[in-house]
């Protein structure tokens, strides 16, 4: 399905990768599904950690990928739940941990290697695409299938 709005930044170092997520976490509300791709030290988690403090997580809750947890959840504005993919092999283990029950209108989930299993995503979504351009540089992209998550690209800059 081709993205009907994208928008992309180029960050430098880690910092500047959280920094972008604080920015769009601020727009994040109840519902909202967001599919994190990128190899491995990308930055998803870097990603993630400052998208929480953007929907109103505190810094006291430190975000780390739920590698051996499967999903983590915080409280901000709205509750978010982190799930990541990495170690999961089947759709059918995801399904196990109960991943559809969190796709509900009551908080955020933000999903690392969600490209894992993209049958199991609902198709309106955010997706965020990191690529990394050399040691401290990432590309940073950001798209939706749906207009309402444009409220991530009106405000972005
Ligand atoms: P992932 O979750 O995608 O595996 P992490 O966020 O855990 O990636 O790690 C990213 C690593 O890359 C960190 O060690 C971080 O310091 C480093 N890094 C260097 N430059 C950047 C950048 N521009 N954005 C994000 N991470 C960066
Ligand atoms: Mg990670």
């Amino acid at each position: 399905m081709q993205s009907l709005v994208t928008q992309r930044c180029l960050t430098v170092q880690a910092d500047e990768t959280r920094t972008l997520g604080v920015r769009l976490g601020q727009w994040a509300r109840a519902g909202d599904m967001v599919a994190c791709r990128g190899a491995l030290g990308a930055g998803k988690t870097t990603f993630v950690q400052g998208f929480a403090a953007g929907l109103g997580v505190g810094s006291d809750d430190y975000v780390r990928s739920p590698t051996f947890a499967l999903v983590h959840a915080y409280h901000g504005r709205t509750p978010l739940y982190h799930f990541d993919f990495y170690r999961l092999s089947c759709c059918t283990e995801v399904q196990d941990i109960g991943f559809e029950e969190y796709l509900t209108d009551r908080g955020v989930v933000i999903v690392e290697w969600a490209d894992k299993f993209p049958e199991l995503l609902p198709p309106v979504r955010l997706e965020v695409y990191i690529r990394i351009v050399d040691a401290d540089r990432r590309c940073v992209q950001w798209m939706a299938y749906d207009m309402s998550y444009s409220r991530y690209f009106l405000h972005a800059d």
